[in-house]
């Protein structure tokens, strides 16, 4: 018996047969794969962090392109199957907000 469930997508290409899920408790939200693969990729705003808007957005080269140079290596091709589970563990992630700066440490002081 296969164990497709009949929710993959057939979009083409070996790679495709996986999803594309970024990491956003590492992302750095530099915007580079929003840049590279823009119809793959987009700044979330509550966060600042990257998240896929399509998995069939750009051509797997781009796409490929922008996972190989993110700075923190925090996109992946995950399991298809495994895109819910992800997503639905993701909005129960604690994300510091990366414009909340904390109060600078004034050298010598010990707090
Ligand atoms: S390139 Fe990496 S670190 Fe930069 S926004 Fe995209 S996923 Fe985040």
């Amino acid at each position: 018996m296969s164990d497709r469930s009949g929710f993959e997508p057939e979009l083409g290409g070996d790679l495709r047969q996986n999803a594309l899920f970024v990491d956003e408790t590492v992302c750095i939200g530099c915007g580079h794969c929003a840049h590279t693969a823009s119809s793959t990729f987009f700044l979330e705003e509550d966060y600042g962090r990257a998240r896929v808007i399509a998995q069939d957005g750009d051509e797997e080269d781009l796409v490929q392109e922008a996972i190989d140079t993110c700075p923190v290596d925090c996109i992946a091709w995950v399991n298809y199957n495994d895109l819910n589970k992800l997503e639905e563990a993701r909005k129960h992630q604690i994300i510091q907000n990366l414009a909340i700066q904390k109060k600078p440490r004034v050298l010598g002081s010990k707090k």
